[in-house]
């Protein structure tokens, strides 16, 4: 057994006796990893309030790569990230990257998986209400995509056929992208409707600008916002497959929580 020392952020906590709680974290070095913090919940705990959900450290852990649960000595925080609190938009997307981590990360170790995931956070914690949602969607579709799973948005994922969207583009997320004209023909036939969604111009335009991190973050209506967060939630889960509920991600799609604009 080694104690090894990496960047990490915690994703979920929960309480496993009187005293000690279970840590799911994304490091940096190790992947995702479960580990027992031993009296974190005594009231002189050298962890103290370093174990919140979403606060980013370096964590020490006893580990052992044979085992499931390892064991955390320590956890030094450089980033609480409580900017994420201040806004309800901020952190449900934050929430659901964090479920997107925690159900489709290895459990081995994927640099440019945590790196996604740390800048995501920073962006959200950094972004105003109103382009909170999209910054989400955003992240969410980078971070799918580092973990193996980008859409296919520049040509058809059935045939490789050039997509230009210059009419409606249809987006499978069964298929795990675009389709062409021919593989999803204007008019409904016996796929039935549901299998695709059907994407005006503009709304190709955004997800395209959504998927890419150097493009400016394009301004969407309440709309528009609720549809791109249906479509990458949808992309999500149909990956997810097995991994079973995301609570988090179902929660920030649905947005049902009150707006400052609407207040
Ligand atoms: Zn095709």
């Amino acid at each position: 057994m080694a104690l090894l020392s990496t960047p990490a952020v915690v994703l979920q906590t929960y309480r496993y006796s009187e005293t000690s709680k279970i840590v799911r974290l994304a490091t940096r070095d190790l992947g995702v990893q479960s580990a027992i913090a031993k009296g974190v919940l005594r009231p002189k705990s050298p962890f103290g309030a370093a174990l919140e959900t979403l606060s980013e450290g370096v964590a020490q852990l006893y580990h052992k790569e044979t085992r499931e649960l390892q064991t955390l000595a320590a956890f030094d925080v450089t980033e609480l990230r409580r900017g994420l609190a201040r806004d309800l938009a901020c952190f449900a997307g934050a929430a659901a990257l964090a479920e997107v981590m925690l159900k489709m990360a290895p459990a081995a170790p994927l640099a440019v998986a945590y790196d996604t995931f740390v800048r995501a956070l920073d962006a959200l914690a950094q972004a105003d209400s109103p382009a909170a949602d999209a910054v989400a969607v955003r992240w969410l579709w980078l971070l799918v995509g580092v973990l193996g799973f980008a859409p296919a948005l520049d040509a058809c994922v059935r045939d490789g056929t050039p997509v230009a969207g210059n009419g409606a583009v249809a987006f499978s997320a069964a298929d795990g992208g675009v389709l062409c004209t021919r593989c999803a023909p204007p008019l409904p036939t016996a796929g039935g409707p549901g299998t695709f969604t059907r994407l005006p111009p503009p709304a190709y335009r955004d997800l395209l600008a959504l998927n890419d991190a150097g493009a400016a973050l394009p301004v969407l209506d309440a709309a528009h916002t609720a549809a791109h967060r249906r479509l990458v939630a949808r992309f999500v889960r149909h990956h997810l497959g097995e991994a079973g509920a995301s609570k988090a991600l179902d929660f920030w799609e649905r947005h049902a929580w009150p707006t400052p604009a609407t207040l």
